[in-house]
């Protein structure tokens, strides 16, 4: 039998537990807020972010069009972002004095420019709603009983959670948020399986292709506005700016192939072969066209000073190295097999891609709990009442730009709307 204020506990320390936390203990005084942190860090992530500026989220208002960002969740989170979008997030933050400013490409950030803004503003709100946070408390094992309660005269029955705890005394409570992020091995999630949920495999999101090729990494800093990647054998493809690394190929296109291909190219082992197609706008028989009015119009002209709008010197040059055209080739000699070998290494480059590297650290974790066992309206546990799953420790991620942490923003709120009621 359980007297009292209803107890609430949130593992995870990150932008979703201390986001749900928060306004948990905002929406409902009665209840008593714990955030378990296991490391001695709050919001780490947070300020790291968008190099250590925090990408709050993105400056997206359609929720249909928004979703079309995460490749696993997309149907879940449309119901959810229907209840906490972007404009709630931004609106959050600007009631408590975090103004924030939207870049070219759609990524939002405080007008400070600085994540410190995004984490003062958050613990201010700890403090003023009396959330107790205590941090190095690594939550190692759940168990979870039923108990009768007859809180407020009511008689009934209700969850009671038991956490264990690497250090220290085990911690009680009558509600559970489990909001420890992504992970990306499969062990990292083992303490949950005690709980009954199914995890969907982890494996990492977001990373750039390593390209063992000499001559292309000669061209590192090189980028191009608008290319399409394609895995070969696979319909997968993106399209958006590439940019050429040291190691390889990086950029929108290619993290946010990676993230669509999570897990093909990790059964894929990470090697495999990329078809980049430099001017995605242009057909074989566009370009055939180009090629030939170029030729005809400017047949004097050095093939090399006949740039493709888009394609830097360098990387033109390199192109048609590759077509196998010697320098100095006049475009009136051009021949129709050197055009052909011209228009498939525009359309079609082949890259052997051996291994990744990860982008900025940034990585993310596809994989995490089933989706399935989850209402979404509320965030709680279809098998266990009282316990409720938020941000990255779902089966849910998003390519670069804030749509990482709007999920954590959402979810977090979603379970701290079911709770503060
Ligand atoms: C370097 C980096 C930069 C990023 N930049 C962006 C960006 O610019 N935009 C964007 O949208 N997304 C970005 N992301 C992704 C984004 O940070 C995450 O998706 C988001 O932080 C997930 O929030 P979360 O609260 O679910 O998990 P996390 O932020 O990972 O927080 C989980 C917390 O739980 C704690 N924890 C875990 N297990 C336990 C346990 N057993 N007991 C107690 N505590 C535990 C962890 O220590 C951690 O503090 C970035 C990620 C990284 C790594």
């Amino acid at each position: 039998m359980m007297i009292g204020k209803k107890t609430v506990v949130v593992i995870g320390g990150g932008a979703s537990g201390f986001f749900c936390a928060v306004n948990c203990a905002r929406l409902n005084p009665e209840l008593k807020v714990t955030l378990l942190e296991r490391s001695s860090k709050l919001l780490a992530k947070v300020r790291v972010s968008g190099g250590g500026r925090c990408n709050v989220t993105h400056s997206c208002f359609d929720n249909r069009e928004l979703v079309k960002n995460y490749p696993r969740g997309q149907k879940e989170l449309l119901s959810a972002f229907n209840r906490f979008s972007v404009a709630e997030t931004i609106k959050w933050f600007e009631d408590r004095g975090v103004k924030l400013k939207t870049e070219d490409d759609g990524r939002m950030f405080p007008i400070s420019d600085s994540s410190e803004s995004v984490i003062s503003c958050l613990m201010e709100e700890a403090r003023k709603y009396g959330v107790d946070i205590r941090l190095n408390c690594d939550v190692i094992q759940i168990s979870h009983s039923i108990a009768e309660a007859d809180r407020a005269g009511g008689n009934g029955t209700e969850s009671v959670f038991k956490l264990s705890l690497v250090h220290g005394e085990p911690v009680s409570c009558d509600v559970l948020v489990i909001a420890t992020g992504g992970r990306p091995k499969e062990s990292g999630y083992d303490w949950l399986l005690s709980s009954g949920h199914g995890i969907e495999k982890p494996v990492p999101s977001l990373f750039t292709f390593n390209i063992p090729d000499k001559v292309l990494i000669g061209l590192m800093g090189v980028s191009v506005q608008h290319a399409r990647v394609r895995i070969k054998g696979h319909k997968l493809e993106s399209e958006g700016p590439l940019l050429i690394t040291h190691w390889g190929m990086s950029g929108p296109a290619v993290l946010k192939l990676s993230a669509w291909g999570a897990r093909l190219l990790n059964d894929l082992n990470y090697h495999f072969t990329i078809q980049v197609s430099w001017l995605p706008n242009f057909t074989e028989e566009k370009l055939r066209i180009d090629f030939e009015g170029k030729r005809r119009l400017n047949g004097a002209k050095l093939l090399s000073n006949i740039l493709p709008e888009g394609i830097p010197r360098n990387l033109w040059e390199y192109l048609i190295s590759k077509a196998g055209i010697a320098d100095g080739l006049r475009s009136a000699d051009l021949t129709n097999k050197q055009m052909n070998m011209l228009i498939n290494v525009l359309l079609n480059d082949e890259y052997v891609v051996s291994g990744k590297t990860t982008f900025k650290e940034e990585f993310v974790t596809c994989g995490g709990v089933k989706l399935g066992d989850i209402d979404f309206k509320t965030m709680q546990s279809k098998k266990i009442p009282g316990l409720y799953f938020t941000g990255e420790v779902l089966d849910i991620d998003g390519v670069t730009g804030g749509f990482n942490f709007q999920n954590a923003w959402t979810t977090g709120w979603l379970a701290a709307m079911d709770i503060g009621r």
